[in-house]
């Protein structure tokens, strides 16, 4: 394995990780994303070296240069998962032969293989909306539209380059969409908005799209197990002003990535129980 490889392609999921963090804390607010990068508590702009993923907050020692108060332990939390995301999926997902860096053919490979390089694209983005939606519903209780369609658009590279659906099927995919957010929007219209958010239904209208109909329906379960075991500790461990306030699209994106990875075994697991 080239370790120097490895390195580079962290620390470029680290840079991605760090740009997700100004989608995270901005686009909940429709926030330019364009502006500087400065401290939460003292609003002092940040420098350049205040900016380096993961290096500057183990050397602030996690607290702000200029105020001293603490930096939220989310911004390295959120560029390490980043890192080890893009570097979990070139390996895992795109079976690449490893590139050594010092052959230029070996650099050329894997530029010139353009499918690969959409299906690695693909997965990163929909990795990288997946991060911002986890970490957007949990600090804002909202989840920006214009990562559901950023989402939408990287669901579309996926399918079309790693699952190879062209026209006709492509529409399945839409009904797919519509079939697994129609339960989701019930729930929203049902309680006006108050059990689950209009975009927790768009949200669910990607899964479908992105994993059909059976797969989706499997990660909206898998959402409301794990969002009802958390919300049931909440309740038990006395913290009962967060019962209302649960966000629900963290749960969903840890469906989504059950499903994402371990399709083909749950599918197994339903047969041989089941029988379907
Ligand atoms: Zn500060």
């Amino acid at each position: 394995m080239n370790f120097i490889f490895l390195i580079l392609l962290f620390a470029f999921g680290t840079l991605i990780g760090s740009f997700l963090n100004v989608l995270i804390d901005r686009l909940p607010f429709e926030k330019s994303i364009n502006g500087r990068s400065y401290c939460d508590q003292c609003r002092h702009q940040l420098a350049w070296y205040d900016l380096i993923p993961i290096v500057s907050f183990i050397v602030l020692k996690g607290n702000c240069r200029y105020c001293g108060k603490k930096i939220s332990w989310f911004y390295p939390f959120v560029e390490i998962v980043t890192g080890l995301a893009f570097v979990f999926v070139f390996f895992g997902n795109i079976q690449y032969p490893i590139p050594n860096i010092y052959y230029l053919q070996d650099i050329q490979h894997l530029i010139f293989d353009i499918q690969k390089l959409f299906i690695l694209f693909g997965y990163w983005g929909i990795f990288s909306c997946l991060i911002v939606i986890f970490f957007s519903d949990l600090k804002y209780h909202l989840i920006p539209d214009q990562i559901q369609l950023a989402l939408f658009i990287f669901g579309l590279i996926f399918l079309t380059f790693e699952r190879q659906i062209f026209y006709l099927a492509f529409f399945n995919h839409i009904i797919a969409a519509l079939i697994v957010a129609l339960p989701i929007f019930l729930i929203y219209f049902l309680t006006n908005g108050k059990a689950m958010g209009f975009g927790d239904v768009k949200l669910a209208f990607n899964i479908g799209f992105l994993l059909g109909v059976k797969a989706g329906f499997l990660a909206l379960y898998f959402g409301f197990i794990t969002g009802g075991i958390f919300g049931l500790f909440l309740i038990l461990l006395g913290r009962k002003k967060f019962k209302s306030k649960i966000p629900f699209g963290p749960f969903l994106v840890f469906g989504i990535l059950i499903m994402f990875f371990s399709k083909e075994q749950i599918f197994e697991f339903i047969r041989r129980i089941y029988g379907f």
